[in-house]
């Protein structure tokens, strides 16, 4: 078989990572191998994302550059979009831009080898249903992967909770529960492969199990997938404040392998803020939780997201989250000003905010949690850390891992050490990263 490559571009979250590889592992047995210059493509897919405006913007003008690309290049050079615009456009996508081949929606990965051939033959094609909620198999199957350290596993896929400015209930569909055993053998497959991290992915695994066919809850399941021989480190992402049950923290306090770090999105400080983003849950109710998760496990790193210039956000209610910002004291944080999307509730509120407000209230967020996650990363100069390497680190002579945290140590070592755990003492704490040699 002649190999054909493929150019993935993706944008957006952690699960369109994921679908990235499933959509890779789908498509070598039709032959293609990725590669990561566009120039030499034979398909050009886009895994878009379509939570905030400007990726989508940047994708469409991507997608019309394509044009020249696709009439300049001898040979046919295939065009798909897949994901969350995907999703939404559908055959809005073939209209406005008649040089792609395929569109292929959140819930009909499975049907991409077929529309691939279908577009080798000259045949263009939309897919955009989405599945019935027992379809396990299409929606769950586990990617064939190559030996790692570290591997996403999917648990859940969808949404039930409609925050007011989201999309992603819309695109990505209602909540839905990969089977318990389905997990634990997809786990242990990686394990037997020497995969030595697991992180359990969905939009909101802390409801796992408790919508559609019913599961086990998600802290039972975390504490099987830790009791899997040869899985060293267990991460999960993302959470919801509203669902983190007091089983699941006591997680924290008791499985040595789950990692000491937590993606937990405030989005803002104000209540009222909150309430109309429809978070379900209080400012108190979050700091409650943080502080239940630090008696659980003392030196736990949190990570979040805040949306800066909702719609009708005042510069008091703005300084209320800079003020949560300060109590949580977060390790890192994804932040963005708000932008409408529609379709959503929110985009029906009046969005009276100037621009140049939003990106100053944002400008002042972000320099103050540039002061906290340098204060982090220092605060790790002299100590020692368990250091799981990944890989060959950019520097030539180091190699690259993450410690409990999460958190990116670089280190003076040879390829050898790779997929070791090893204890490195912490000599520089940068912005995004740490420099560690290893404990003598
Ligand atoms: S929990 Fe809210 S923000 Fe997260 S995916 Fe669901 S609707 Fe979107």
């Amino acid at each position: 078989m002649n190999n054909k490559k493929i150019y993935i571009n993706t944008v957006g979250c952690q699960m369109n990572v994921n679908d990235s590889e499933r959509i890779a592992a789908m498509l070598q047995p039709l032959g293609y191998i990725q590669t990561k210059k566009r120039q030499e493509a034979d398909l050009i897919l886009f895994n878009t994302c379509t939570v905030r405006a400007g990726a989508e913007e940047s994708l469409l003008q991507n997608i019309a550059n394509l044009k020249n690309l696709k009439s300049k290049k001898t040979g046919k050079i295939l065009i798909a979009v897949a994901g969350c615009v995907a999703q939404q456009m559908g055959e809005q996508l073939l209209k406005r831009y008649p040089w792609v081949d395929l569109v292929v929606g959140t819930h009909n990965l499975h049907l991409l080898p077929d529309m691939l051939m279908d577009a080798e033959n000259g045949k263009q094609r939309v897919e955009t249903a989405f599945l019935d909620d027992n379809a396990e198999v299409e929606r769950f199957s586990a990617i064939r992967r190559e030996a790692r350290i570290s591997a996403f596993v999917t648990v859940m896929q969808g949404c039930d909770n409609f925050c007011s400015y989201c999309i992603v209930p819309f695109v990505r569909g209602r909540e839905v529960s990969r089977r318990f055993t389905d997990v634990l053998d997809e786990v242990s497959e990686l394990a037997a492969i020497g995969v030595k991290e697991i992180v359990l992915l969905g939009q909101n695994v802390n409801s796992y199990g408790i919508k559609g066919v019913k599961q086990p809850p998600f802290f039972v399941l975390l504490r099987a997938v830790t009791a899997i021989s040869g899985i060293e480190r267990v991460r999960f992402v993302t959470s919801h404040p509203k669902d983190m049950s007091d089983d699941l923290i006591s997680c924290f306090a008791e499985l040595p392998k789950l990692c000491g770090s937590l993606h937990l999105p405030a989005q803002s400080g104000s209540n009222r803020i909150l309430r109309a983003m429809n978070r379900g849950y209080t400012r108190e109710h979050y700091l409650d939780t943080i502080g239940k998760l630090r008696k659980a496990r003392p030196d736990i790193k949190i990570t979040g997201d805040m949306i800066v210039g909702f719609p009708g956000e005042t510069e008091a209610e703005f300084e209320e989250t800079l003020s949560l910002m300060e109590e949580v004291n977060y390790f890192d944080l994804f932040s963005f000003v708000y932008s409408p999307r529609p379709g959503t509730k929110a985009a029906e509120f009046d969005d009276n905010l100037e621009k140049e407000v939003k990106l100053e209230r944002l400008g002042r967020l972000q320099k103050l949690q540039g002061i906290h996650s340098r204060i982090h990363n220092e605060g790790y100069v002299g100590s020692t850390q368990r250091v799981l390497v990944e890989g060959l680190a950019k520097r030539h002579g180091q190699v690259s891992g993450r410690c409990d945290s999460g958190r990116i140590v670089n280190l003076t070592g040879t390829p050898s050490l790779i997929g070791k755990t090893v204890d490195v003492k912490i000599l520089e704490g940068y912005a995004n990263s740490l420099l560690g040699e290893l404990e003598k």
